[in-house]
């Protein structure tokens, strides 16, 4: 007799799976264009729905504290060589579960509690995990946050390393959420380097561009390098660090037995995969797509005058200032919702709007890229967000918008699905 037959036989749970269902029809039919957004192809999909999911492996490969790992070491070790080898690290983690508990190892590896840390203001652009009052980096370290220039709303460089010299932080760190242009590693370097700071390089957003050599890498000048997987890289949802050898044995050891348990092998697994697609020279070509796609997308915002701030970008999103449109940053990412194109508001640098409303919206091409936009439909869906900013409460306007993305996404399905 069997004892326990698979739970799906006994009871299918169909309220889940009408929701799944949904999820994946919202995905196919809106225009994703939320920046740290992308849509993962299906090897990345079928690892995470693995059975590596069951496996309990807590340790690193070869020094596990668990029987029957050798296939999870072998595939914890491929995606450490492969991490290693597209960013030409010394050392690389790919057990963090998500970019902010790779950041989270780095201030454990590096820093005491109360130490200073020079970190980008999220009003700014920074991550929450840079030292916000509400995140455990803002309650447990002393922030020294640094910010954009009023006017080129550009990093001052000249500002931050006046605040390093008058601070003296014991950690520096250099990346963003909402920044649309090059981010000089080298010169954070030498400012780290004139008060004896080590340097985290946070590279969640642009890890794909920097793997694509289309961003200068961090990787020579920064003692970390921090990741989300799941952004332009095209991942699962998870982290990786890269670090100098000498620090890789505390790093390692931050992230276990520091502060994670079980290592999510499945996405390990997933990561090896993403990794080796980045390693193929398809994904340069895609990275390529993606900033010439934000490049196309800003440039027609601006022609159809909304204003960017700092007038362009250099990577995959563009930081869009509405308040000469009249219309709030929550606002426009609700009007833009309705019709199904994804959007999110976001705060200006100076934003005298709080956090919540914001005058601002970031829009980002990863996603819409990975379906098969090209120049053409960005000018189109460029088109299509001012007509419906511009006609806020227009039924009639928003209907027809409704229509044209939905035959947009019905010729460019989302490589999940199907
Ligand atoms: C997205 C992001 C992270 C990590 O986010 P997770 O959602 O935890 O993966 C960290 N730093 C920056 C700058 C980010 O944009």
């Amino acid at each position: 007799m069997k004892a326990n037959p698979e739970p799906s036989v006994t009871c299918h749970d169909r309220e889940v799976s009408r929701i799944l269902d949904l999820e994946a029809q919202r995905q196919a039919g809106t225009i994703d264009l939320i920046a740290s957004e992308n849509h993962i192809g299906r090897a990345v999909l079928r690892a995470q729905g693995s059975l590596m999911t069951d496996k309990y492996a807590e340790g690193y490969p070869g020094r596990r504290y668990y029987g029957g790992c050798a296939n999870v070491d072998e595939v914890e070790n491929l995606a450490i060589e492969r991490a290693r080898r597209l960013f030409q690290a010394e050392h690389a983690n790919v057990q963090p579960h998500s970019g902010s508990q790779a950041n989270m190892a780095v201030y454990l590896a590096l820093l005491k509690y109360g130490d200073t840390v020079m970190g980008m203001s999220r009003s700014h652009g920074g991550h929450l995990t840079h030292g916000a009052e509400v995140n455990f980096s803002g309650k447990w370290f002393t922030i020294i946050p640094y910010g954009v220039d009023r006017k080129s709303e550009l990093l001052d460089y000249d500002e931050i390393e006046r605040l390093a010299l008058k601070h003296k932080p014991r950690l520096i760190i250099a990346g963003a959420s909402a920044y649309s242009r090059t981010i000089d590693f080298q010169r954070f370097r030498e400012v780290a380097d004139k008060v004896g700071a080590m340097l985290l390089a946070d590279i969640a957003h642009i890890a794909g561009i920097i793997a694509a050599g289309l961003h200068p890498s961090p990787v020579p000048h920064a003692n970390v390098v921090t990741c989300s997987t799941q952004k332009t890289l095209r991942g699962p949802r998870g982290g990786l660090i890269l670090c100098q050898r000498e620090l890789g044995p505390a790093v390692d050891a931050a992230v276990f037995p520091g502060m994670q348990g079980g290592p999510l092998m499945h996405a390990i697994a997933a990561k090896a995969i993403c990794l080796f697609e980045a390693l193929q020279p398809e994904f340069v070509d895609y990275q390529r797509a993606v900033l010439s796609n934000a490049r196309v997308l800003a440039s027609e915002l601006e022609g159809h005058g909304l204003r960017i701030i700092t007038g362009g970008t250099d990577n995959h999103l563009a930081l869009v200032d509405l308040s000469f449109v009249g219309i709030s940053g929550r606002d426009a990412e609700k009007v833009l919702e309705a019709v199904g194109i994804l959007v999110n508001r976001n705060s200006v640098p100076f934003d005298p709007r709080p956090p919540l409303v914001t005058s601002g919206i970031r829009v980002g091409t990863p996603a819409v890229t990975t379906r098969g936009f090209g120049i053409e439909e960005m000018k189109r869906t460029a088109s299509l967000i001012v007509k419906v900013l511009s006609h806020p409460g227009d039924e009639h306007v928003a209907g027809n918008v409704r229509e044209e993305v939905r035959e947009l996404c019905a010729c460019f399905p989302i490589p999940g699905l199907g």
